[in-house]
């Protein structure tokens, strides 16, 4: 839910400043930069492109799993997921041939928000363009063996966080983050940084603080071919942090965020500095900020203020501020303010069923998903 959550608000915090150079964002908004939602471009609170992918991301896996607890065979997951991208891709307005519907729609093909035109990415459009020309949504065109293209763009790494939910190891979610950005980005930069915030966002889940969930991360990182700029990129974002003083000059030493590298250690260092000011300028204890959403408050905020792709920026921060903290990092207004708020706390209890201990079954003792489950997650 906090992962969930926490890169939808990024993404809506971000947007309203998307590649608007720092100097007109303090201009506009003052010395701090952008530091609440604000009705600019889209609307408060409103969210983009990011959170929608994520979303059918975090579905396509629901059906996986689904379908592999209802078979007993897995191997799917990539094809659900270039299904459900193009389903996304019809929501952008964009025509398509006739798709073979395999697996069906899934219900949030129903939500109209997730279904408009939020500025999606040049990549994934043509690559999912591609893809749907052969009319065959489950098999997946492009793959980390055979790259679609040569884009490196962010477009792959800030949908990626859900990878990290079901997989049973760091590696496995790995993996997975990888082929799920390798559908429409390339180049290695563009998908290893998939695979990096997976296996990142899979520690977190399960107790680990950033620093060693970002270390195993990066120790499955170094062994794919490619790896070098991602791995360059993460430890110049860790440097920085550990320097102290966060700003976005400091930041934008890191890039500006178009690209998957740059992107991840953008909100890599936010997470990181946000975490360290915590302990050197600790929040004034007769202040009503002093609870967990201080930090949330910090890390978003510094992740969305510099002149590049702040919401993409700001998603991939939430995501992993979300993943280890919950709920609770977020101040309440933006939570509540959150356009696709009631979209993203029933998509990730559905995550928590599937990928929890008790997945929905029939009361056969065998395990079989149960019929509703099947029918709200068509897998077979
Ligand atoms: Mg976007």
């Amino acid at each position: 839910m906090g992962c969930l959550l926490g890169g939808a608000i990024g993404d809506a915090l971000g947007a309203p400043i998307e590649g608007i150079p720092i100097a007109q964002i303090r201009e506009k908004y003052g010395p701090d930069g952008l530091t609440e939602y604000s009705a600019e471009r889209v609307g408060i609170g409103a969210i983009t492109d990011d959170t929608q992918m994520t979303a059918f991301t975090a579905q396509a896996l629901i059906q996986a799993s689904v379908r592999e607890r209802a078979k007993g065979i897995g191997g799917a997951a990539i094809g659900m997921l270039q299904s459900a991208y193009l389903t996304w891709l019809r929501g952008q307005g964009e025509t398509i041939p006739e798709q073979d519907e395999v697996w069906g729609h899934g219900w949030l093909a129903q939500d109209h928000v997730m279904m408009s035109r939020r500025g999606p990415g040049t990549s994934c459009l043509s690559a999912l363009h591609a893809a749907a020309e052969r009319q065959k949504p489950g098999w997946p065109l492009g793959t980390v063996e055979e790259p679609i293209n040569d884009s490196k763009g962010c477009g792959g790494v800030m949908r990626t966080a859900p990878c990290g939910f079901g997989a049973r190891t760091a590696e496995t979610a790995f993996d997975l983050g990888c082929r799920a950005a390798a559908l429409t980005h390339g180049h290695p930069s563009g998908y290893l940084t998939a695979g990096v915030l997976a296996a990142t966002v899979w520690s977190l889940l399960r107790g680990a603080e950033p620093t060693p969930a970002l270390e195993r991360a990066r120790a499955e990182l170094i062994r794919w071919k490619g790896h070098e700029e991602t791995s360059q990129a993460l430890d110049t974002a860790t440097a920085l942090a550990r320097q102290g003083s966060p700003s976005p000059e400091q930041l934008e030493r890191l890039g500006s965020g178009w690209t998957g590298e740059e992107a991840l250690a953008i909100a890599v260092y936010a997470v990181l500095s946000a975490q360290l000011s915590m302990v050197h300028d600790p929040p004034d204890p007769s202040s009503s900020r002093t609870g967990p959403a201080e930090l949330g408050r910090r890390g978003l905020r510094l992740a969305v203020n510099h002149s590049g792709d702040s919401d993409s920026t700001g998603a991939i921060c939430g995501n992993l501020l979300g993943a280890r903290y919950g709920t609770a990092v977020f101040p309440g207004h933006w939570q509540a303010n959150l356009e696709v708020r009631r979209t993203i706390i029933q998509l990730a209890a559905d995550c928590s069923l599937e990928f929890g201990p008790n997945p929905p079954t029939e009361p056969d003792g065998h395990g079989t998903p149960s019929r509703q489950w099947l029918q709200r997650f068509p897998a077979t």
